[in-house]
């Protein structure tokens, strides 16, 4: 079998649970949905640290933060370390990124690995966005979402067809501050999307550290947030609870606006990839960098350990490999991407790589000795929405978490000390985690058990901090 072309599309903060593939309960995604009929959805991706720099690191390097050097925001990756776009090139990939980097720019942090390259400086923006490529900056009439696939398929049309290719898109959508396109502003106009159970969470039951997080739809978002420029104020009179109502369709719905336009540029790369016979040659994968709160628990934001900004949607479709219309529970993490791509080309895959080649998964063939539990650690304690920092494991049934209490000197942390506490969640009974069964003494061997693997799983991935 010859090696695939490898089209690795990521947004940046999309939640599965805005995805119909997986379930959405408040929107429609049909063209995602064609790489999942297609192929292969994975029920349990997971992120190692979630949050947007730390992850696409991971992903580039396959290590896990505290080894890649890119633990915070504020990290840059070290271009001159080696990358999976590096090795793939060498190995006779021609490679490209196109769109969202966010791991620095200028000296070392430069895209490395890549024959071609532009992206947005830092977070970049949703209209006219700038670019950077290697021959300089230049501002681009028109929608980021749109850009970005533009600048991807003509590099796709002007590619070298006697190599494989491997191209990154990565679109800044749907990242805050959510700004919908013209297509989509209408969209969900005339009706109420669906509140989550849980909007109304009084924290109960949990950590300090949610009771305290600073990341609450009706509480913490700003007037840029609720685009009170763009649409106007709420009406007079509301109650608090159709406040908060009001607060949440104004969130939920450009969020999912800016959703629909990446759904619609995705199709345009299926096209075209169809259009030019290479559909059945070519892995196309559709992720993003983390979860997302959509509500949940009422929040927005990512960094916590529980399940909604954990999670990464993760679809594959090769059809000369994967199995249309198939799925998996076994556990994967994005320090696997850049093993699966490595294994998928035929390429050797360094040992100090730290996650797995997902390729036996996504094949059906999950080995005997697949991994039964995951190591997690979000390192920015307390900036930006008031997060602690914390490690924890998570395994099919339970997920055990340490809010460790301390900056550590991490970069971009906030050096105020806080009580260490644990939480455990028993998903099989409490999926949505709204009550940590830590201290309750039924599971007292599952804490032991548990606690004694999380040190494992810090061990083995080298984290002596
Ligand atoms: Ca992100």
């Amino acid at each position: 079998m010859s090696r695939p072309n490898i089209l690795f599309i990521m947004s940046d903060d999309h939640a599965s649970h805005a995805m119909s593939c997986y379930g959405s309960r408040i929107n429609q995604t049909p063209n995602l949905d064609r790489i999942a009929n297609d192929g292969m959805i994975l029920q349990n991706c997971f992120c190692v640290n979630s949050i947007c720099t730390p992850s696409r690191a991971n992903i580039l390097t396959g290590k896990h933060s505290h080894l890649n050097g890119v633990k915070t925001l504020g990290d840059p990756l070290d271009g001159r370390k080696p990358n999976v776009a590096k090795m793939l090139q060498a190995g006779g990939y021609q490679t490209a990124m196109v769109g969202k980097w966010h791991l620095g720019h200028g000296g070392n942090a430069d895209p490395t690995g890549f024959d071609y390259w532009n992206v947005l400086p830092g977070q970049g923006s949703y209209y006219d966005p700038v670019m950077i490529e290697e021959s300089g900056r230049s501002q681009h009439d028109g929608y980021a979402t749109d850009i970005i696939t533009d600048f991807s398929l003509d590099w796709l049309k002007d590619r070298d067809r006697d190599k494989p290719f491997f191209l990154m898109s990565h679109h800044k959508a749907p990242h805050r501050p959510w700004d919908s396109d013209e297509k989509h502003l209408h969209m969900f106009a005339d009706e109420d999307v669906p509140m989550p159970d849980n909007f109304f969470d009084d924290y109960a039951n949990r950590s300090n550290a949610a009771k305290e997080a600073k990341m609450r739809v009706f509480g913490h978002m700003n007037n840029r947030d609720l685009k009170i420029d763009k649409f106007g104020p709420p009406p007079e009179g509301l109650s608090e609870k159709e406040l908060a109502n009001w607060q949440y369709q104004r969130y939920i719905k450009e969020y999912l606006r800016c959703v629909a336009s990446i759904d619609d540029n995705v199709g345009r790369l299926l096209d075209y990839l169809d259009e030019d016979g290479v559909a059945d040659d070519t892995m196309v994968i559709y992720t993003s960098d983390q979860g997302f709160f959509l509500g949940d628990h009422g929040w927005y934001d990512k960094r916590f350990m529980y399940e909604e900004s954990l999670r990464m949607p993760f679809i594959v479709r090769y059809p000369r490999a994967i199995g249309a219309g198939s799925s998996t529970h076994a556990l994967s993490l994005n320090i696997d991407f850049a093993e699966t791509w490595l294994d998928y080309a035929g390429l050797d895959i360094p040992e100090d790589m730290q996650g797995r080649s997902l390729r036996p998964v996504l094949e059906g063939n999950v080995p005997d000795d697949w991994r039964e539990s995951m190591y997690y650690r979000y390192w920015m304690h307390l900036s930006h929405h008031y997060v602690p920092a914390h490690y924890g494991i998570r395994t099919h049934r339970y997920k055990l978490i340490y809010y460790y209490g301390e900056a550590l000197g991490t970069s971009g942390s906030i050096d105020e000390p806080k009580e260490p506490e644990w939480e455990l969640f028993d998903l099989e009974k409490d999926p949505n985690e709204m009550c940590s069964v830590y201290d309750d003494p039924e599971y007292a061997d599952v804490v032991k058990e548990l606690t004694a693997e999380l040190y494992r799983l810090k061990e083995e991935a080298m984290d002596d901090e």
